[in-house]
Formats: structure tokens, C-alpha cells, sequence
């Protein structure tokens, strides 16, 4: 009797603690939707939060919302998005399923009605505004940065073309692994690079496979820190 009644109590304290997290997920999202904290909000049609999966799992970070972002309210839309479902679904993963697919940047840059890249201002200011909250809550086991600028927020002076395809440890050490954004792909698509894309995937899947769950499993050698590699505050401060 006495040890259904701890069992009962031990699943009620694990579902309360779900609940409150799922909640607090739930809120942040709210609030960021409304969010006018940047001159950003003057032109976007709308936030766009990111895709959620489930927590201490896979979590892919872009850099900002494009043109068909803006209009759908959801990250990677359109050719890049395409090509970036067809890896991951190649190897089994499926965004909102088992990976979560969010943005340093919330709201669309542009410049004359165009897309343009975040400002290094931006990148901080939303990315430590919004990001950084999201993946406090969602405890990630890994993050893939795709391309130069979302790997930038983590280390601002790594280069993607050095460090695709390598796991190195951020500040708030999250194991963070390396590689092209799509977009890259389909403007300078010679079939090597894709190969090394698909491969770079296969690798993801293979560590998020690992029954492990501290850095040093995940990452055995010694992370790839680039040489240069500074706090965030270094770079932003210049
Ligand atoms: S870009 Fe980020 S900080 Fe700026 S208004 Fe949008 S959500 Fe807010």
C-alpha cells in the first residue's frame, strides 16, 4: 500500500514538473509572438517562433526567417526547406517529430522589401532575448548550427567552412555541431558537397543514437574550439 501510494506520488511530481515545463514553453512562445522589443517588428508579418520537438533531444538552429517564413510563420519554408527535410528525413528525422528547428532571429531583416542577413546587433539581441530562453526550457542534446551566421551566435569568429562537420562546446556548453546552411547547397551545389551534407546528417543521427547524455560522451576528443574563439560579449563589443 505504502509503495503505491510513493509510486503515485513520485508519477503525480513527475507530471506536475512536465506540465510546468510544457507550460513554460507554451508562455514564452505567447509572449514572443508579440514581441516589438527591435525596429525588426516594423516589417514582419508575424514572429516566427520555430518548430518544437521533444526536450533534451535534437535541436537545428538557423539564422532568421526569409520571405515565405515571414508569410507561413514557420522556419525553413521553400527550396532550402525542401532540401533540408529531404536530409533529415533520409535518416529518419522529421521536424516536430523528433527535432526541434529554431532561428536566432525571430523577424524577418530585410532591406527594400528584400530578405537580408541579421546585423551582428540583431543576432545578440533577439538571440539572447528569445533563443537562449527557448533552449533553457528545451535542454537540448545537441545543436546543429546550419551555416555561417547561426554558428556565428555561438562563436563569432568560427567559420562554417572550417568547422562543418565538427562538434565544438559553446559557452553555455551545449555541444553544438557545425554545418552548411542549405541555402548554401542549392547556390553552390557541386554533388561532393552534397554527399558531405548527407554525410554530415548521418553523423548527427549517429550521436543523437548514443545512449549518452553528458558532453564528454557526446563529444569523446577534444572539442574543435576554433583557435580565435572568444565569448559572445567579445564580438559584439567591437
Ligand atoms: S527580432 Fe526578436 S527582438 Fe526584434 S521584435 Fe522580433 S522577436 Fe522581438
Amino acid at each position: 500500500m505504502i509503495t503505491l501510494i510513493l509510486i503515485k506520488s513520485i508519477f503525480k511530481i513527475k507530471s506536475e514538473e512536465k506540465s510546468l515545463s510544457e507550460v513554460s514553453l507554451e508562455k514564452l512562445t505567447e509572449t514572443m509572438k508579440t514581441c516589438i522589443a527591435c525596429q525588426l517588428h516594423k516589417d514582419r508579418t508575424q514572429v516566427v517562433p520555430g518548430i518544437y520537438g521533444p526536450k533534451n533531444g535534437l535541436c537545428l538552429i538557423g539564422e532568421a526567417p526569409g520571405y515565405n517564413e515571414d508569410l507561413k510563420g514557420q522556419p525553413f519554408i521553400g527550396r532550402s526547406g525542401k532540401l533540408l527535410d529531404k536530409m533529415l528525413n533520409n535518416v529518419g528525422l522529421v521536424r516536430g517529430k523528433n527535432l526541434s528547428i529554431l532561428n536566432v532571429v525571430k523577424c524577418r531583416p530585410t532591406i527594400d522589401g528584400s530578405n537580408r542577413t541579421p546585423t551582428a546587433s540583431e543576432l545578440k539581441f533577439c538571440g539572447e532575448k528569445w533563443l537562449t530562453k527557448q533552449l533553457q526550457i528545451l535542454k537540448p542534446k545537441l545543436l546543429v548550427t546550419l551555416g555561417g551566421i547561426s554558428l556565428k551566435f555561438f562563436f563569432p569568429k568560427a567559420s562554417v567552412t572550417r568547422s562543418a562537420g565538427t562538434i565544438m562546446v559553446s559557452t553555455d556548453g551545449y555541444p553544438i555541431f557545425s554545418t552548411f546552411h542549405p541555402a548554401y547547397l542549392l547556390r553552390n551545389g557541386r554533388p561532393e558537397l552534397y554527399e558531405k551534407y548527407e554525410s554530415h546528417f548521418k553523423e548527427i543521427t549517429d550521436i543523437m543514437n548514443k545512449d549518452s547524455s553528458t558532453i564528454s560522451e557526446i563529444a569523446p576528443l577534444e572539442p574543435a574550439k576554433p583557435k580565435s574563439q572568444k565569448k559572445l560579449t567579445d564580438f559584439f563589443e567591437k
